[in-house]
């Protein structure tokens, strides 16, 4: 089985002035297309060549599990943005919200804060546990929660080609940025299958 790049599901100026065109075309386009072409290279003639994305992540280490990783986060972060964004937090997800982290602001406020303080490449997830109580993780490299038996349901992504060309060092004005595009219906719908299991 070959891993394929998804299409994206919106035109690459969709999300400008928050993230041009220029950055989506590398991100999507070179980045995420390069790592998904790695792990085809690497699974091949391999027990990973037909498991789901998932249960490489889950299972692997060294380059398989780092293209694997690097493959569904790409996928996950960019399914989760639209042109001028959709909603906020809201319903049951504003409820586990607010019990967690006091309010929709404080969250906001904690993720970029979270996201900005991994010391070089990385992400910063909000995950949920099975038990529903929501997380902020912060992960080096490819890392990904389904490792620990979290449940992801937003990601930002702190690696410098996902904001160079358009922010150049300035991290955290990007990740502050990234909320006005954020599609809250895919979030939303991300938390209602962790509820329902
Ligand atoms: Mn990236």
């Amino acid at each position: 089985m070959e891993y394929k790049l998804p299409d994206l599901p919106y035109e690459e100026n969709a999300l400008e002035p928050v993230i041009s065109a220029q950055t989506v075309s590398f991100h999507y386009g070179k980045h995420t297309r390069g790592y998904i072409e790695t792990l085809n290279r690497l699974v091949a003639d391999t027990e990973f060549s037909d498991m789901p994305l998932e249960r490489i992540i889950s299972s692997a280490d060294g380059a398989i599990y780092n293209n694997a990783a690097q493959a569904w986060n790409h996928v996950f972060y960019f399914e989760q943005f639209c042109k001028g964004g959709n909603g906020d937090i809201d319903g049951k997800l504003k409820t586990a919200v607010e019990k967690a982290f006091g309010s929709t602001i404080a969250f906001k406020d904690m993720f970029v804060a979270a996201g900005n303080s991994i010391f070089g490449s990385g992400w910063v997830w909000l995950a949920s546990d099975k038990a529903g109580n929501l997380h902020i993780e912060k992960c080096g490299n490819a890392g990904n929660p389904v490792v620990k038996g979290l449940l992801p349901l937003l990601a930002f992504d702190v690696w410098e080609h996902a904001y160079y060309i358009d922010y150049r060092n300035r991290r955290a004005e990007h990740l502050n940025a990234l909320w006005e595009i954020v599609d809250w219906r895919v979030i939303n719908n991300r938390h209602d299958k962790v509820l329902n299991g």
